[in-house]
């Protein structure tokens, strides 16, 4: 019999009646004869009674003295009361299950506190409460170090979890259980015909910017890919697959063919300020001067582009006042322009594939869209536009790729 990593997130498991759905997929789990272990989120969002930033708030009526580690002791409890409701009412339905915590899970941890990362996983005890035959409630988003002491693994870390006790245990599939339908091709806020996809690769899924990184944590996302455990990502308010995480190979394999989809989705970042400083000729130092003085100020730079006679990068619009001054500091005339957007077209296959940035090119001159600045890794090319023309720029794109006929192939 196959293992099964399911995993709840907060607004999953924050009712009575969204725990009635979490029932129906343990249900759905056993009635396929899947050995499961079910990853719980602390209940519900900021506001709601034992939720993670809930409990913050309690302890934040004295200030912000909380020390990392009672820090963590109170961050873990919101997992436990969620696991612990959980837990009774599968007994009520009379469903054998207990709870572990990340520690008695076996989850082992660095002792860096509020942000720990895991070490190892030794799943003994979940495997020998499985062959008792009860269902494993995990209390997700925790781990224990060496000495015992509670860790959390970072904000959102209850992915994580999952995907790292999907890995010791080589499950058959960790599913993300969430409050999307899984993964679309754009903001469908944006772009109106968005379509959901029926898989995209692991890091397809990393590169799908802040959508990928709402719905699903990139370091869980990491972890499956190391061990290779496909992840789903799927809405607990219905049955539907969701969109299948996986490798490359796998997915070619799945659809009997090598995939041919060069592009999978567009998204968007907006509230970049461009920064760009031009140089005179053997000026070669400034760079050095530049990219250390906003090191030093923790100011941290994307889209880095770098040629002789200028520098250009980008930062969050909150921080382009204090990176001028820092420049005009150093004796620079930096040129700033506020408010741009981060448009990212994400693929998989873009690598070795002609013409994709012709394509790009065509589909924003069409609207007359400048590209500020662009930079290509081999799954993704990122195009920096004004914030005006960010939303064209998207629907644009994601029209020119044909990707609202994704989901009728
Ligand atoms: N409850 C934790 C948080 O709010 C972990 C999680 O939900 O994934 O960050
Ligand atoms: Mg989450």
């Amino acid at each position: 019999m196959g293992i099964l990593v399911q995993k709840f997130g907060g607004t999953s498991v924050a009712t009575a009646e969204q725990r009635e759905r979490v029932l129906h997929h343990i249900r759905t789990a056993l009635a396929r004869e899947y050995r499961l272990v079910v990853v719980v989120s602390a209940m519900g969002r900021k506001g709601d009674p034992y939720a993670t930033d809930t409990l913050l708030e309690l302890a934040r009526q004295y200030g912000n003295q909380l020390a990392p580690r009672e820090k963590d002791l109170l961050m873990s409890c919101g997992e436990l009361i969620s696991a612990a409701v959980l837990s009774s009412m599968l007994s009520e339905r009379e469903i054998p299950n207990c709870v572990l915590t990340g520690g008695q899970a076996g989850i082992i941890t660095t002792g860096h506190h509020n942000n720990a990362q895991i070490i190892t996983v030794n799943p003994k005890r979940i495997l020998r409460e499985l062959d008792e035959g009860k269902v494993v409630i995990v209390t997700g988003f925790q781990g224990q170090t060496t000495d015992g002491e509670i860790t959390t693994l970072g904000r959102g870390g209850s992915d994580t979890t999952a995907t790292a006790l999907g890995a010791a245990l080589r499950a058959e599939y960790v599913d993300i259980f969430t409050d999307v339908e899984g993964i679309m091709t754009a903001d469908p806020r944006i772009v109106e015909d968005a379509a959901q996809l029926e898989k995209v690769t692991y890091t397809e899924i990393c590169n799908l910017a802040f959508q990928g990184a709402k719905v699903i944590h990139p370091r869980a996302v990491e972890i499956a890919a190391q061990a290779n455990i496909p992840i789903r990502v799927r809405s607990t308010m219905s049955d539907h697959p969701g969109t299948l995480v996986t490798n490359l190979s796998e997915i070619g394999r799945l659809a009997g063919e090598v995939r041919d989809l060069t592009i999978i989705g567009i998204t968007q970042m907006p509230g970049v300020t461009q920064v760009k400083i031009r140089l005179k000729q053997g000026e070669y130092d400034s760079q050095l001067k530049v990219f250390k003085a906003m090191a030093d100020a923790g100011i941290s730079v994307d889209f880095i582009s770098v040629n002789p006679s200028e520098i250009a990068y980008t930062v969050y619009d909150e921080l382009a006042d204090q990176a001028e001054a820092i420049l005009r500091d150093l004796g620079l005339q930096p040129e700033l322009l506020p408010q741009c957007a981060k448009v990212s077209v994400v693929g998989a296959g873009i690598a070795g594939v002609p013409g994709v940035m012709a394509k790009i090119s065509e589909a924003l001159t069409e609207e007359d869209i400048q590209i500020l600045q662009s930079a290509d890794s081999h799954t993704t090319i990122w195009v920096l536009v004004r914030g005006g023309d960010m939303v064209k720029a998207v629907r644009a794109l994601h029209r020119k790729f044909g990707l609202h006929r994704l989901h009728e192939s």
